[in-house]
Protein backbone atom coordinates (compact mmCIF):
# COMPACT_ATOMS: atom_id res chain seq x y z
CA UNK A 1 0.00 0.00 0.00
CA UNK A 2 1.06 3.46 -0.81
CA UNK A 3 0.33 6.29 1.47
CA UNK A 4 2.35 9.18 0.58
CA UNK A 5 -0.24 11.78 0.01
CA UNK A 6 -1.14 10.51 3.74
CA UNK A 7 2.43 11.19 5.10
CA UNK A 8 2.66 14.29 3.27
CA UNK A 9 -0.97 15.68 4.67
CA UNK A 10 0.39 14.61 7.98
CA UNK A 11 3.80 16.47 7.60
CA UNK A 12 1.39 19.54 7.36
CA UNK A 13 -0.57 18.48 9.78
CA UNK A 14 1.90 18.44 12.10
CA UNK A 15 2.53 22.32 12.14
CA UNK A 16 -0.65 23.24 12.24
CA UNK A 17 -2.31 21.01 14.55
CA UNK A 18 -1.69 19.62 17.61
CA UNK A 19 -0.08 15.96 17.09
CA UNK A 20 -1.41 16.31 13.52
CA UNK A 21 -5.13 15.46 14.62
CA UNK A 22 -8.53 17.05 16.26
CA UNK A 23 -9.05 14.29 18.52
CA UNK A 24 -6.44 12.15 20.24
CA UNK A 25 -7.32 8.98 19.31
CA UNK A 26 -6.88 9.23 15.80
CA UNK A 27 -3.24 9.74 15.89
CA UNK A 28 -2.12 6.02 14.54
CA UNK A 29 1.43 5.30 14.55
CA UNK A 30 3.51 6.24 12.06
CA UNK A 31 1.40 8.25 10.66
CA UNK A 32 -2.86 7.96 10.09
CA UNK A 33 -4.11 7.44 6.60
CA UNK A 34 -5.95 10.29 5.76
CA UNK A 35 -9.48 9.60 4.29
CA UNK A 36 -10.49 11.20 1.13
CA UNK A 37 -14.26 9.64 0.77
CA UNK A 38 -16.88 7.25 1.96
CA UNK A 39 -17.95 4.58 0.49
CA UNK A 40 -20.78 2.67 1.53
CA UNK A 41 -19.13 0.04 4.28
CA UNK A 42 -15.76 1.39 2.77
CA UNK A 43 -13.34 4.46 3.06
CA UNK A 44 -10.65 5.68 0.48
CA UNK A 45 -7.75 7.48 1.81
CA UNK A 46 -6.07 10.29 -0.16
CA UNK A 47 -3.39 7.60 -1.83
CA UNK A 48 -6.61 5.85 -2.90
CA UNK A 49 -6.51 2.58 -0.82
CA UNK A 50 -9.96 1.09 0.05
CA UNK A 51 -11.06 0.09 3.10
CA UNK A 52 -13.67 -1.76 4.99
CA UNK A 53 -14.80 0.35 7.54
CA UNK A 54 -15.86 -0.58 11.22
CA UNK A 55 -14.79 2.59 13.35
CA UNK A 56 -17.72 4.24 11.19
CA UNK A 57 -16.80 7.32 12.95
CA UNK A 58 -16.39 6.17 16.41
CA UNK A 59 -19.92 4.93 16.68
CA UNK A 60 -22.68 7.53 14.53
CA UNK A 61 -22.74 6.31 11.39
CA UNK A 62 -25.24 3.31 11.79
CA UNK A 63 -25.98 3.72 8.16
CA UNK A 64 -22.23 3.69 6.93
CA UNK A 65 -21.43 6.43 5.03
CA UNK A 66 -24.11 6.08 2.23
CA UNK A 67 -26.75 7.91 3.69
CA UNK A 68 -30.73 6.68 3.36
CA UNK A 69 -32.31 8.74 0.42
CA UNK A 70 -34.67 10.22 3.16
CA UNK A 71 -31.85 11.27 4.97
CA UNK A 72 -30.00 12.56 2.78
CA UNK A 73 -32.71 14.47 1.17
CA UNK A 74 -33.93 16.09 4.69
CA UNK A 75 -30.40 16.78 4.81
CA UNK A 76 -29.73 19.09 2.04
CA UNK A 77 -33.05 21.22 1.83
CA UNK A 78 -32.15 21.68 5.31
CA UNK A 79 -28.55 23.29 4.30
CA UNK A 80 -29.91 25.12 1.16
CA UNK A 81 -32.88 27.43 3.56
CA UNK A 82 -30.19 28.94 5.51
CA UNK A 83 -27.56 26.39 8.40
CA UNK A 84 -29.13 27.72 11.75
CA UNK A 85 -31.20 30.37 13.56
CA UNK A 86 -31.28 30.92 16.75
CA UNK A 87 -34.86 30.50 16.86
CA UNK A 88 -36.59 27.17 17.40
CA UNK A 89 -37.67 25.13 14.43
CA UNK A 90 -40.14 22.09 14.19
CA UNK A 91 -37.53 19.90 13.00
CA UNK A 92 -36.43 19.98 17.14
CA UNK A 93 -39.77 19.01 18.43
CA UNK A 94 -39.86 15.89 16.35
CA UNK A 95 -36.30 14.65 17.18
CA UNK A 96 -37.43 15.12 20.87
CA UNK A 97 -40.98 13.06 20.26
CA UNK A 98 -39.70 10.75 18.94
CA UNK A 99 -36.99 10.07 21.59
CA UNK A 100 -38.98 10.54 23.98
CA UNK A 101 -41.84 7.92 22.25
CA UNK A 102 -39.36 4.99 22.32
CA UNK A 103 -36.60 5.28 25.42
CA UNK A 104 -37.99 4.23 28.41
CA UNK A 105 -36.38 6.75 30.58
CA UNK A 106 -37.17 9.82 28.62
CA UNK A 107 -39.81 12.27 28.96
CA UNK A 108 -38.15 15.32 27.96
CA UNK A 109 -34.79 16.13 26.40
CA UNK A 110 -32.11 18.69 25.82
CA UNK A 111 -30.23 18.71 22.36
CA UNK A 112 -26.93 19.70 22.43
CA UNK A 113 -23.65 19.35 20.67
CA UNK A 114 -21.70 16.49 21.97
CA UNK A 115 -21.55 13.59 24.05
CA UNK A 116 -19.14 15.46 26.39
CA UNK A 117 -21.68 18.46 26.64
CA UNK A 118 -24.04 16.31 27.32
CA UNK A 119 -22.42 14.75 30.27
CA UNK A 120 -21.33 17.46 31.78
CA UNK A 121 -24.96 19.46 31.66
CA UNK A 122 -26.08 15.77 32.85
CA UNK A 123 -23.88 16.05 36.28
CA UNK A 124 -24.75 19.52 36.73
CA UNK A 125 -28.33 18.65 36.93
CA UNK A 126 -27.67 15.93 39.26
CA UNK A 127 -25.79 18.29 41.36
CA UNK A 128 -28.23 21.01 41.31
CA UNK A 129 -31.24 18.92 41.53
CA UNK A 130 -30.24 16.70 44.74
CA UNK A 131 -28.27 19.58 46.39
CA UNK A 132 -25.19 17.22 46.54
CA UNK A 133 -21.54 17.20 45.06
CA UNK A 134 -20.41 13.41 44.99
CA UNK A 135 -20.51 11.67 41.65
CA UNK A 136 -19.82 8.03 41.38
CA UNK A 137 -18.40 7.00 38.02
CA UNK A 138 -17.01 3.49 36.62
CA UNK A 139 -12.99 2.92 36.27
CA UNK A 140 -12.52 2.49 32.60
CA UNK A 141 -15.76 4.48 31.51
CA UNK A 142 -15.52 7.07 29.07
CA UNK A 143 -17.60 9.99 29.14
CA UNK A 144 -16.24 12.28 26.88
CA UNK A 145 -12.94 15.30 27.44
CA UNK A 146 -14.97 16.80 30.69
CA UNK A 147 -13.14 18.00 34.44
CA UNK A 148 -15.88 15.38 36.29
CA UNK A 149 -15.13 12.37 34.71
CA UNK A 150 -11.16 12.37 34.08
CA UNK A 151 -10.16 11.11 37.09
CA UNK A 152 -8.43 8.34 38.49
CA UNK A 153 -7.93 5.74 41.38
CA UNK A 154 -10.57 4.83 44.40
CA UNK A 155 -12.76 6.54 46.63
CA UNK A 156 -10.02 8.27 49.09
CA UNK A 157 -6.94 8.53 46.48
CA UNK A 158 -8.94 9.93 43.56
CA UNK A 159 -6.68 12.61 41.32
CA UNK A 160 -7.60 14.08 37.96
CA UNK A 161 -6.04 12.06 35.08
CA UNK A 162 -4.67 14.98 32.89
CA UNK A 163 -2.67 18.08 34.13
CA UNK A 164 -4.92 20.89 33.51
CA UNK A 165 -7.68 20.05 36.24
CA UNK A 166 -7.82 21.24 39.86
CA UNK A 167 -7.48 18.69 42.31
CA UNK A 168 -10.35 19.56 43.97
CA UNK A 169 -12.36 18.88 40.93
CA UNK A 170 -11.63 15.26 41.18
CA UNK A 171 -12.35 15.46 45.39
CA UNK A 172 -16.30 15.36 44.03
CA UNK A 173 -15.55 11.73 41.96
CA UNK A 174 -16.16 8.23 43.45
CA UNK A 175 -14.69 5.98 40.49
CA UNK A 176 -15.31 2.18 41.24
CA UNK A 177 -15.17 -0.89 39.66
CA UNK A 178 -17.78 -2.04 36.81
CA UNK A 179 -19.05 -4.79 37.73
CA UNK A 180 -18.30 -4.71 41.49
CA UNK A 181 -21.49 -5.02 43.16
CA UNK A 182 -19.54 -4.96 46.73
CA UNK A 183 -17.30 -1.75 46.04
CA UNK A 184 -20.49 0.42 45.38
CA UNK A 185 -22.03 -0.65 47.97
CA UNK A 186 -19.37 0.32 50.31
CA UNK A 187 -19.24 3.94 48.57
CA UNK A 188 -22.97 4.52 49.20
CA UNK A 189 -22.53 2.95 52.81
CA UNK A 190 -19.84 5.84 53.28
CA UNK A 191 -20.80 8.80 51.26
CA UNK A 192 -24.73 7.87 50.52
CA UNK A 193 -25.76 11.43 51.84
CA UNK A 194 -23.18 13.04 49.58
CA UNK A 195 -23.81 11.20 46.57
CA UNK A 196 -25.52 12.91 43.29
CA UNK A 197 -25.66 10.47 41.12
CA UNK A 198 -24.00 7.20 39.99
CA UNK A 199 -23.01 7.40 35.97
CA UNK A 200 -22.06 4.42 33.66
CA UNK A 201 -22.22 3.45 30.17
CA UNK A 202 -25.04 0.49 30.44
CA UNK A 203 -21.68 -1.56 28.80
CA UNK A 204 -18.27 -0.46 28.66
CA UNK A 205 -18.44 0.84 25.44
CA UNK A 206 -14.97 2.62 24.80
CA UNK A 207 -13.07 0.14 26.99
CA UNK A 208 -12.95 -3.57 25.36
CA UNK A 209 -16.81 -3.81 25.05
CA UNK A 210 -17.63 -5.24 28.96
CA UNK A 211 -21.12 -6.30 29.82
CA UNK A 212 -22.67 -6.15 33.30
CA UNK A 213 -22.82 -9.06 35.20
CA UNK A 214 -26.33 -10.38 36.21
CA UNK A 215 -28.05 -7.98 38.49
CA UNK A 216 -25.26 -5.38 38.42
CA UNK A 217 -27.90 -2.36 36.86
CA UNK A 218 -30.15 -3.41 39.44
CA UNK A 219 -28.20 -2.96 42.19
CA UNK A 220 -27.25 0.55 40.95
CA UNK A 221 -30.78 1.09 40.26
CA UNK A 222 -31.66 0.08 43.78
CA UNK A 223 -28.58 1.72 46.09
CA UNK A 224 -29.56 5.23 43.73
CA UNK A 225 -33.25 5.06 44.91
CA UNK A 226 -32.36 3.76 48.76
CA UNK A 227 -29.92 6.96 48.85
CA UNK A 228 -32.19 9.77 47.06
CA UNK A 229 -29.23 9.66 44.15
CA UNK A 230 -29.56 9.83 40.23
CA UNK A 231 -28.74 6.76 38.34
CA UNK A 232 -27.69 8.18 35.03
CA UNK A 233 -27.05 6.08 32.01
CA UNK A 234 -24.27 7.52 29.48
CA UNK A 235 -26.00 5.69 26.10
CA UNK A 236 -23.48 8.08 23.93
CA UNK A 237 -22.40 5.29 22.43
CA UNK A 238 -25.43 2.60 23.18
CA UNK A 239 -28.06 4.93 22.40
CA UNK A 240 -29.72 3.68 19.13
CA UNK A 241 -27.09 0.86 18.79
CA UNK A 242 -28.05 -1.82 21.50
CA UNK A 243 -31.51 -2.67 22.18
CA UNK A 244 -32.47 -0.87 18.62
CA UNK A 245 -34.86 2.09 19.03
CA UNK A 246 -35.55 1.56 23.09
CA UNK A 247 -31.83 1.59 23.70
CA UNK A 248 -29.89 -0.59 26.31
CA UNK A 249 -31.70 0.48 28.93
CA UNK A 250 -35.03 -1.31 27.13
CA UNK A 251 -32.60 -4.39 26.38
CA UNK A 252 -31.93 -4.28 29.51
CA UNK A 253 -35.13 -3.83 31.88
CA UNK A 254 -33.68 -1.33 33.98
CA UNK A 255 -34.94 2.65 33.63
CA UNK A 256 -32.55 5.11 34.93
CA UNK A 257 -33.63 8.62 36.05
CA UNK A 258 -31.57 10.78 33.44
CA UNK A 259 -29.90 9.57 30.11
CA UNK A 260 -27.05 11.35 27.71
CA UNK A 261 -26.90 10.40 24.35
CA UNK A 262 -24.68 11.40 21.32
CA UNK A 263 -23.33 9.91 18.23
CA UNK A 264 -26.40 8.21 16.49
CA UNK A 265 -28.88 10.27 17.74
CA UNK A 266 -27.98 12.93 15.20
CA UNK A 267 -27.50 11.17 12.27
CA UNK A 268 -23.90 11.80 11.69
CA UNK A 269 -23.58 15.27 12.33
CA UNK A 270 -22.44 16.55 15.95
CA UNK A 271 -25.13 16.10 19.01
CA UNK A 272 -25.24 14.96 22.44
CA UNK A 273 -28.95 15.40 24.32
CA UNK A 274 -29.51 14.35 28.08
CA UNK A 275 -33.20 13.26 28.25
CA UNK A 276 -35.40 11.79 31.37
CA UNK A 277 -38.42 12.58 34.10
CA UNK A 278 -39.88 15.53 32.83
CA UNK A 279 -39.49 16.60 36.80
CA UNK A 280 -35.59 16.30 36.60
CA UNK A 281 -35.03 17.52 32.98
CA UNK A 282 -37.24 20.61 34.10
CA UNK A 283 -34.59 22.16 35.93
CA UNK A 284 -32.65 22.96 33.00
CA UNK A 285 -33.04 26.80 32.46
CA UNK A 286 -35.44 28.25 31.44
CA UNK A 287 -37.95 26.63 32.92
CA UNK A 288 -35.75 25.74 36.25
CA UNK A 289 -32.51 26.82 37.40
CA UNK A 290 -29.31 24.56 36.61
CA UNK A 291 -28.03 26.85 33.38
CA UNK A 292 -27.94 25.02 30.37
CA UNK A 293 -27.28 27.19 26.78
CA UNK A 294 -25.49 26.54 23.29
CA UNK A 295 -25.37 28.68 20.22
CA UNK A 296 -26.01 25.14 18.40
CA UNK A 297 -28.01 23.23 19.93
CA UNK A 298 -30.72 21.83 18.54
CA UNK A 299 -29.35 22.45 15.19
CA UNK A 300 -31.43 21.69 12.53
CA UNK A 301 -29.28 20.21 10.36
CA UNK A 302 -28.06 17.60 12.93
CA UNK A 303 -31.90 17.19 14.35
CA UNK A 304 -32.99 16.97 10.69
CA UNK A 305 -30.35 14.05 9.66
CA UNK A 306 -31.09 12.65 13.47
CA UNK A 307 -34.36 12.43 12.92
CA UNK A 308 -34.49 10.91 9.24
CA UNK A 309 -31.93 8.42 10.06
CA UNK A 310 -34.11 7.27 13.25
CA UNK A 311 -37.37 7.26 11.51
CA UNK A 312 -35.86 5.26 8.61
CA UNK A 313 -34.49 2.61 11.33
CA UNK A 314 -38.26 2.31 12.77
CA UNK A 315 -39.95 1.69 9.47
CA UNK A 316 -36.79 -0.25 7.46
CA UNK A 317 -35.02 -3.55 9.06
CA UNK A 318 -31.91 -1.83 10.10
CA UNK A 319 -31.45 -2.76 13.18
CA UNK A 320 -32.16 -6.69 12.23
CA UNK A 321 -29.33 -6.15 9.11
CA UNK A 322 -26.77 -4.81 11.32
CA UNK A 323 -27.96 -7.15 14.44
CA UNK A 324 -28.32 -10.41 11.82
CA UNK A 325 -24.23 -9.11 10.48
CA UNK A 326 -22.66 -8.84 14.08
CA UNK A 327 -24.45 -12.42 14.88
CA UNK A 328 -22.45 -13.50 12.39
CA UNK A 329 -19.49 -11.82 12.83
CA UNK A 330 -19.25 -12.39 16.83
CA UNK A 331 -20.29 -16.46 15.81
CA UNK A 332 -16.92 -16.59 13.37
CA UNK A 333 -14.89 -14.67 15.49
CA UNK A 334 -15.66 -17.18 18.12
CA UNK A 335 -14.85 -20.45 15.84
CA UNK A 336 -11.40 -18.29 14.80
CA UNK A 337 -10.04 -17.11 17.89
CA UNK A 338 -10.76 -21.26 19.86
CA UNK A 339 -8.73 -22.38 16.74
CA UNK A 340 -5.87 -19.37 16.64
CA UNK A 341 -5.77 -17.73 19.81
CA UNK A 342 -7.62 -19.51 22.40
CA UNK A 343 -7.06 -17.26 25.47
CA UNK A 344 -8.80 -14.30 23.32
CA UNK A 345 -12.39 -13.28 24.66
CA UNK A 346 -14.76 -12.31 22.07
CA UNK A 347 -17.09 -9.66 23.13
CA UNK A 348 -19.91 -7.20 21.63
CA UNK A 349 -23.44 -6.97 21.12
CA UNK A 350 -26.10 -6.41 18.60
CA UNK A 351 -24.02 -4.54 16.11
CA UNK A 352 -20.66 -3.72 18.37
CA UNK A 353 -17.56 -6.33 18.23
CA UNK A 354 -14.19 -7.00 19.81
CA UNK A 355 -11.88 -9.09 20.29
CA UNK A 356 -10.19 -8.51 23.11
CA UNK A 357 -6.19 -9.95 23.79
CA UNK A 358 -7.20 -11.47 27.11
CA UNK A 359 -3.98 -13.53 28.45
CA UNK A 360 -5.79 -16.39 29.69
CA UNK A 361 -8.79 -18.33 29.01
CA UNK A 362 -9.97 -21.80 30.00
CA UNK A 363 -8.70 -25.31 29.21
CA UNK A 364 -11.78 -26.21 27.37
CA UNK A 365 -14.17 -23.97 25.69
CA UNK A 366 -17.32 -25.83 25.49
CA UNK A 367 -20.89 -24.01 26.31
CA UNK A 368 -19.03 -20.85 26.02
CA UNK A 369 -21.27 -17.78 24.96
CA UNK A 370 -21.08 -18.15 20.87
CA UNK A 371 -21.56 -14.44 19.89
CA UNK A 372 -19.72 -12.22 22.33
CA UNK A 373 -19.07 -12.75 26.27
CA UNK A 374 -22.39 -12.13 27.90
CA UNK A 375 -20.70 -12.53 31.54
CA UNK A 376 -22.30 -15.82 32.00
CA UNK A 377 -21.50 -17.44 35.40
CA UNK A 378 -22.07 -20.83 33.95
CA UNK A 379 -19.46 -19.90 30.90
CA UNK A 380 -16.36 -21.76 31.09
CA UNK A 381 -14.37 -18.37 29.94
CA UNK A 382 -16.04 -17.04 33.13
CA UNK A 383 -13.15 -16.19 35.27
CA UNK A 384 -10.90 -15.48 32.43
CA UNK A 385 -13.20 -12.68 30.61
CA UNK A 386 -12.78 -8.90 31.12
CA UNK A 387 -15.13 -7.44 33.72
CA UNK A 388 -14.35 -4.09 34.20
CA UNK A 389 -11.37 -0.76 33.03
CA UNK A 390 -8.35 -2.70 34.63
CA UNK A 391 -8.91 -6.58 33.30
CA UNK A 392 -9.31 -4.92 29.77
CA UNK A 393 -5.70 -2.83 31.12
CA UNK A 394 -4.21 -5.98 31.62
CA UNK A 395 -4.57 -7.58 27.95
CA UNK A 396 -2.07 -7.37 25.30
CA UNK A 397 -2.86 -3.87 23.96
CA UNK A 398 0.43 -3.82 22.68
CA UNK A 399 0.44 -6.74 20.37
CA UNK A 400 -2.83 -5.49 19.50
CA UNK A 401 -1.70 -1.90 17.96
CA UNK A 402 1.58 -2.82 16.66
CA UNK A 403 1.24 -5.93 15.04
CA UNK A 404 -2.83 -6.56 15.16
CA UNK A 405 -3.87 -3.73 13.68
CA UNK A 406 -1.24 -3.04 10.90
CA UNK A 407 -1.82 -6.57 9.85
CA UNK A 408 -5.62 -5.71 9.51
CA UNK A 409 -4.95 -2.22 7.59
CA UNK A 410 -2.73 -4.03 5.73
CA UNK A 411 -5.12 -6.25 3.84
CA UNK A 412 -7.72 -3.33 3.59
CA UNK A 413 -9.31 -3.15 7.05
CA UNK A 414 -9.94 -0.32 9.04
CA UNK A 415 -10.49 -1.38 12.75
CA UNK A 416 -10.13 1.36 16.02
CA UNK A 417 -6.36 1.54 16.43
CA UNK A 418 -6.05 0.45 20.10
CA UNK A 419 -8.20 -2.52 22.20
CA UNK A 420 -10.07 -0.36 24.17
CA UNK A 421 -12.35 1.36 21.41
CA UNK A 422 -15.25 -0.43 20.06
CA UNK A 423 -16.08 -1.68 16.80
CA UNK A 424 -19.20 -1.51 14.53
CA UNK A 425 -21.11 -2.94 11.92
CA UNK A 426 -22.95 -0.60 9.79
CA UNK A 427 -26.26 -1.33 7.52
CA UNK A 428 -23.74 -0.99 4.40
CA UNK A 429 -22.12 -4.01 5.55
CA UNK A 430 -23.33 -7.21 3.92
CA UNK A 431 -22.52 -11.16 5.04
CA UNK A 432 -19.57 -10.93 1.78
CA UNK A 433 -18.01 -8.12 4.19
CA UNK A 434 -18.37 -9.81 6.94
CA UNK A 435 -16.74 -12.87 5.34
CA UNK A 436 -14.02 -10.94 4.19
CA UNK A 437 -13.49 -9.65 7.30
CA UNK A 438 -13.04 -12.96 8.92
CA UNK A 439 -10.57 -13.87 6.55
CA UNK A 440 -8.22 -11.43 7.94
CA UNK A 441 -9.22 -12.07 11.30
CA UNK A 442 -7.96 -15.56 10.72
CA UNK A 443 -5.00 -14.15 8.49
CA UNK A 444 -3.89 -11.83 11.37
CA UNK A 445 -4.33 -13.19 14.63
C1 LIG B 1 -18.19 9.17 22.61
C2 LIG B 1 -18.65 9.16 24.02
C3 LIG B 1 -18.71 10.34 24.78
C4 LIG B 1 -18.18 11.65 24.28
O1 LIG B 1 -18.91 12.11 23.18
P1 LIG B 1 -18.24 13.26 22.26
O2 LIG B 1 -19.30 13.53 21.24
O3 LIG B 1 -17.00 12.63 21.69
O4 LIG B 1 -17.95 14.41 23.12
C5 LIG B 1 -19.25 10.27 26.04
N1 LIG B 1 -19.70 9.12 26.54
C6 LIG B 1 -19.65 7.97 25.85
C7 LIG B 1 -20.19 6.72 26.46
C8 LIG B 1 -19.11 7.95 24.57
O5 LIG B 1 -19.05 6.80 23.89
Amino acid sequence: MNHDSSRELYDRALSSIPGGVNSSVRAIRPYPFFIERGDGGHVIDADGNRYLDFVNGYGPLLYGHDLPQPVQSAVQSTVSEGPMYGAPTEIEVDLAEFVSRHVPSVEMIRFVNSGTEATVSAIRLARGYTGRDKIVVMQGGYHGAQESTLVEGEDGHVHPSSPGIPEEFAQHTIPVPFNDVDAVQDVFAAHGDEIAAVLTEPILGNTGIVHPVEGYHETLRDLTEDHDALLIFDEVITGFRVGGLQCAQGKFGVTPDVTTFGKIVGGGFPVGAIGGKAEIIEQFTPAGEVFQSGTFSGHPVTMAAGYESLKYAAENDVYEHVNALGEQLREGLTEIVADRAPSYTVAGTDSMFKVLFTREGPDSTEGQCEAGCRQRPDCPRYDHCPKNGADVADCEDERWERLFWPAMKEQGIFLTVNQYESQFVSYAHTEEDVETLLSAYEEAL
